[in-house]
């Protein structure tokens, strides 16, 4: 899950990457609203946490804009304790929730959790296929009831292809999820964990369409 952090306050914008990235999402953070703009118009993400007290272009005039383009992207807007006006405008603007800075950290990664369950349309807590779950508020992935261990990455490409069965996947659009800006793409990483995962999971769960993607089928009840 790549995710965009538009945040003009280096100390918060760091410490908020840093945990994100633990939490195992992949973060492009940009400090002003122009940049922001840039990334949107070139990339694609899960998910956007944003200022609203931005340098060059608001946060509210970003997400207006954003609505106007009719992109559907999930965003969660960061608004001080006094600015009651600024955190309606956004949420009129189209913010799909809102954070009142000072925020915890855990508190931020369940309700991006909670955005991009609802954003995929996804309304219990886990995720399941045949016998295996994936919990994201706690990072767990269970198959027949056994804790498996798995990496970050792997972690994330299992949900974002768990989010979306039936969805064929491209290499390069499951990349695009598993790694921000600046980030080494080793270029079989995508291969490797699947490889990693089929070893872990077992080894029909995902399919890979010679030259085309990646999926996991839907269920068949
Ligand atoms: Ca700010």
């Amino acid at each position: 899950m790549r995710i965009l952090l538009v945040e003009d306050d280096a100390l918060l914008g760091d410490g908020v990457k840093a945990g994100l990235k633990q939490a195992g999402f992949a973060v492009d953070w940009t400090q002003d609203g122009q940049a922001a703009k840039l990334a949107l118009e070139t990339e694609e993400y899960a998910l956007v946490v944003l200022d609203l007290g931005l340098p060059k272009l608001s946060g509210t005039d970003l997400l207006t804009w954003l609505r106007g383009r009719a992109l559907k992207v999930p965003v969660l807007i960061l608004t001080a304790r006094d600015t009651v006006a600024d955190r309606i405008a956004g949420l009129n603007a189209g913010a799909d929730d809102y954070l009142i800075k000072p925020f915890d950290l855990d508190e931020l990664i369940a309700r991006i959790n909670a955005l991009l369950r609802r954003s995929a349309g996804q309304i219990t807590l886990t995720l399941q296929h045949g016998d295996i779950t994936l919990t994201p508020s706690t990072h767990e992935v269970k198959k027949n009831g056994q804790a498996i261990d798995l990496s970050a990455r792997e972690f994330s490409l299992l949900h974002e292809l768990l989010l979306h069965t039936g969805r064929v996947q491209s290499r390069e659009q499951l990349e695009q999820h598993l790694y921000g800006w600046g980030e080494e793409v080793e270029s079989n990483s995508v291969e490797v964990h699947v490889h990693h995962l089929r070893k872990k999971l077992g080894t029909t769960l995902i399919r890979t369409l010679r030259g085309v993607g990646y999926v996991i089928d839907k269920e068949t009840t």
